[in-house]
């Protein structure tokens, strides 16, 4: 065994970078991040010409940050000086908070496996053939590595859009066939209509026929803007499960739950989101309920102790912390969750400033659309 930390945050995107922000503002530094790649590395990742839906902005001055802010007192938008970020530009954001708050963090270093030891603290296994011991895990791998395509027969013939990085490559003969109706699929749509290319989406619902006013749920006002300005471009078809995809030599055939076949002669995309269960370290470390880890209150993990989740695909009941400036309200109640378990005081203070910036969620109960 190498050496032992404390704390151990896996991944370095918004939610553990944030985290680690928060855990030094509290005054606790035994804690490491170990990310795979680099700090921000599926906002490198992403489509160039993808942005943050959720719009940034500097209301810092007035009470509430800057929705996509994960700390107090910073702003994307005034730091990177753009309303609707790049990938590229979050990721900036990002390394420039874990510069100013000397975060520790290991870059290019992949957590394979963790075991819980006899002593009940817990040996993470990384990719270059070391290991570390921590007493306290938070997984922050976020789900974007992980995309999810329904087990269907014939779905390797589609392409999922996380692996989607030149549109300009996409063939500009014929309408585009696209499995999913939300964000994702019309994010594709909307850059295929600039170039004047068709796209027919099947979805069996959409969040762009749903009045629900959680923006988790619904299409965000930014996209439904784009569809609104390609409409003659984008056809949405809903009601429609995928069933197979079959190929001949010339064309795929795509068949539907309602018994209805679709031909084209372009691999079809997958819209179909994306999974942290498929990742082994969430696999061993929680149980899966339908397509999200299950959590006690306080986001621990029902079957591994000290073990906590964090980022967008936490869950309880309805609530749903899908977006950055919902999960940022979890980094305070949970390092003061570490602060009380090793026994050091909690500075009031503190929390009364993630209090006064809408970052401190505690209680899921009072959690409504809002939260
Ligand atoms: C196209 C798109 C647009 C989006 N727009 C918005 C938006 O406008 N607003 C918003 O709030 N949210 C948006 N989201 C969601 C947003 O991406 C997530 O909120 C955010 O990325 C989650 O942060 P995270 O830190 O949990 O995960 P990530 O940012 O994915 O970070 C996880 C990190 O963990 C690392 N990692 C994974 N596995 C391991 C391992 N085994 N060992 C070590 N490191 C590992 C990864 O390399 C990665 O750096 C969008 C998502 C997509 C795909």
């Amino acid at each position: 065994m190498s050496s032992h930390v404390s704390v151990a945050i896996i991944g370095a995107g918004a939610a553990g970078i944030g985290f680690g922000a928060t855990l030094k503002s509290y005054g606790f530094q035994d804690f490491v991040i170990l990310e795979k790649g680099e700090i921000g590395d599926s906002f490198l990742n992403w489509n160039p010409e993808t942005r943050l839906i959720s719009p940034s902005f500097t209301t810092n001055g007035f009470g509430f940050p800057d929705l996509n802010a994960i700390i107090p007192d910073t702003s994307p938008a005034y730091s990177e000086g753009n309303e609707h970020l790049f990938g590229k530009e979050y990721a900036h954001y990002l390394t420039q908070i874990a510069k100013k708050a000397a975060l520790p963090i290991k870059t290019h270093t992949e957590v394979e496996m963790i075991r819980l030891l006899a002593n009940e603290s817990y040996e993470l296994t990384l990719a270059n053939d070391t290991s570390l011991s921590a007493d306290y895990i938070f997984v922050a791998i976020g789900d974007y590595p992980y995309p999810y395509t329904p087990n269907i027969p014939g779905a390797a013939y589609g392409i999922h859009y996380a692996n989607l990085k030149d549109y300009d490559q996409l063939s500009a003969k014929g309408p585009q066939l696209i499995i999913g109706g939300n964000e994702a699929a019309f994010d594709v749509a909307i850059h295929l209509a600039k170039r004047k290319i068709p796209s027919v989406l099947f979805a069996n619902e959409s969040a762009a026929n749903s009045n629900n006013p959680d923006p988790s749920k619904r299409l965000s006002t930014y996209t439904a803007a784009g569809y609104q300005k390609y409409r003659s471009y984008i056809r949405l078809n809903d009601n429609k499960t995928i069933l197979a995809i079959n190929k001949t030599d010339h064309e795929y055939r795509l068949l539907f739950r309602d018994g209805t076949l679709t031909k084209t002669n372009k691999r079809p995309i997958f819209a179909t989101g994306f999974a942290c269960y498929q990742s082994p370290l969430v696999a061993n470390l929680f149980i899966n309920y339908g397509d999200r880890p299950l959590l006690k209150d306080n986001d621990e993990s029902t079957i591994s102790p000290n073990v906590f989740l964090l980022g967008p695909q936490v869950q309880h009941g309805n609530v749903l912390l899908c977006y950055i400036y919902k999960y940022r309200q979890r980094f305070a109640p949970l390092a003061e969750v570490i602060l009380q378990r090793v026994g050091i005081e909690i500075n009031p203070e503190i929390s009364r400033k993630y209090q006064r910036n809408g970052m401190y969620l505690k209680d899921y109960s009072a959690c409504d659309v809002n939260c």
